[in-house]
Parts: C-alpha cells; structure tokens; sequence
C-alpha cells in the first residue's frame, strides 16, 4: 500500500504518532521556528530573518535514471519548493543529500556548508569560493545570530556495507552519475537558534562520544538506523535528550516529490514511532513538505 496511504489508515488508529505542537499554535510566525521536512533528509528550518536548508533533494530521478544516467538538478523545483536559503548544511555528499544544494546556493546565493568533499561538488557545479565553506566538525559557525556545528560521523550499512564510501578529493563531473558521490566525512548538524536546539542525523549510524553532552529539543532522525544499529533509537535519546523527533529517510527517494512516496523496504514506521514513545519523546511523523511549527523558545509554550 502507498505509504500516504497508509498513514491515514496509521493517523486514525495511532494519533499519538502524529503529535503536533498544538500549544504553539496562538504564536506569531516571529515567534516560532517551523521545520518543513522535504523527503530523504531534507529538511527546511525557518525563524524569524533566518533560512537553513539540510540535505536538499527535491529533484529525485527515477529510478532508470538514478542507475543509468548523469543526474540533473530539477532547476525549476528547487526554486519554486526552496526558494529561499541562507545557509545550506550538508551532512554527507552522497547524492540524495547533495544533488540539488549547488543549485539551491546558486538561486539563493546561500553558502554551502560541510566536508572537504562537500565543497568539491560545490566546485563542480561552478560555485564561488565565496560560497563554501568548509569544516571538519567540531567548531561552532555563525549563522547570523544563529550557530550551527558539525559532529564528526559514520555513515550507516546497507544491506552489510558502505555504498560509495570515501572521499571526493577534485571537483567530479556535473552534473555527476551516482557513483561520482562518495560520501565524505559525515557530519551530524546541530542548529541552534538561540532559543532552540535541533539535530540532524542524515545517515544510519552516529559516534556516542561526539552526541554525548548536546542536549537538543528536536532530532531530525534517519529512520533506516534502527535496521543498521542496535538502540539506534535509545541511544539517540539517551545522548541528545530530545523533546521531539521528526522521523526522515523512509522514503525510497526515487518517486517525484508531489506524488504519494514509497517506504523504504524493511522501515518499520509502526515499530520506529512506538520506539519513539517508549524512549520518552514524542515522534512527529511529517509528510512529504509538512510543515511542524516549534516555539522559538521554550518558556514561550509551556505545554
Ligand atoms: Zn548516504
Ligand atoms: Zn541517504
């Protein structure tokens, strides 16, 4: 069954799995970080006078092309469903988490933000040097008046191994095939607006000691971690101690964005919300461009 399907058939059974921050809704938009999920990783954080994009992949070739052919930034979605951006985070240069930052930095003259191979796609694409910026983790970069940081990573298995691992040492073609992408160092963002603290983990697997002291009120979480690692889910709130987690990277990616995605074979969503719940959270499934609206800070809903 199609996954949307399916979660009317989920919201109706299990409204807990759905939970939305009703006590913010008597905010003004000046007062509320909202996050707009963009399928795989992708994710939209906006507060008042800031945008940061993670992981921008709205293009999503199918899957003939994805295989067979150089893949092209869809130019024209991008602006019309991003069509602004100050910064753009990269958690790892595999290209369901990088095709489409290049062009979202050229339309918006946002900086591209990540690893030594981040920016070598940048290079590729035609950016200017004035637009990258890279990092090894582990250091705080202003934002305006927000801060974002990367913790060093370790991209998850699948199906028992690494897909395209290594580094992109010189820019690769554009636009590049599948295999050009390898996935670099592999960061886990955490963006913190000065009121609000979220994380975002793109990829099946994390360092504990790199989480460890990062208290975060929301995690943009990979869904496909829990097949990859065990206590992915525990671990994650144990370490971060997150109010909320907005699950992502449960969809096969290779459906066009405004049609009904498929699952990822072998996510558990049932089993991954209930996960969710036992740890003490509150898992916000988000549809494919949901919006999830968080008050920019805490003392402003006590709920
Ligand atoms: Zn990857
Ligand atoms: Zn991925």
């Amino acid at each position: 069954m199609a996954l949307w399907k399916r979660m009317i058939g989920l919201r109706q059974a299990n409204p807990e799995w759905f939970c939305s921050h009703e006590g913010c809704n008597h905010l003004g938009a000046a007062d509320t970080v909202s996050i707009t999920y963009l399928g795989t990783a992708g994710f939209v954080i906006k507060g008042a006078g800031r945008t940061l994009v993670l992981d921008p992949y709205v293009s999503r070739p199918g899957v003939v092309d994805t295989l067979a052919r150089p893949l092209v930034p869809d130019t024209a979605l991008i602006r019309a469903t991003i069509p602004e951006a100050d910064d753009v985070l990269i958690g790892h240069a595999h290209y369901d988490h990088i095709l489409d930052a290049p062009d979202l930095c050229r339309q918006t003259g946002a900086r591209l933000i990540g690893s030594d191979s981040t920016i070598q796609v940048g290079r590729a694409a035609g950016l200017p040097e004035s637009q990258l910026r890279a990092t090894a983790g582990r250091e705080d970069i202003a934002s305006g008046s927000w801060t974002v940081r990367g913790l060093p990573s370790r991209h998850g298995r699948v199906f028992g191994r690494i897909p395209f691992p290594g580094d992109i040492t010189a820019p690769p073609p554009w636009p590049p095939r599948m295999a050009d992408l390898r996935h670099g160092l592999v960061l886990n963002w955490i963006v913190d607006t000065g009121g609000l603290r979220i994380a975002h983990i793109d990829s099946a697997d994390f360092i504990n000691e790199e989480l460890a002291g990062q208290q975060v009120d929301v995690v943009c979480l990979c869904a496909i971690g829990r097949q990859a690692r065990p206590d992915f889910v525990k671990d994650v709130v144990r370490l971060l101690k997150p109010r909320w987690i907005i699950p992502c990277h449960w969809d096969t990616m290779l459906t066009p964005l405004h049609e009904e995605p498929d699952l990822i074979p072998g996510v558990d969503l049932p089993g991954l919300l209930n996960e969710i719940l036992a740890a003490g959270c509150e898992p916000l499934l988000t549809p494919m461009l949901g919006v999830q609206r968080f008050p920019a800070r805490l003392e402003l809903c006590p709920l």
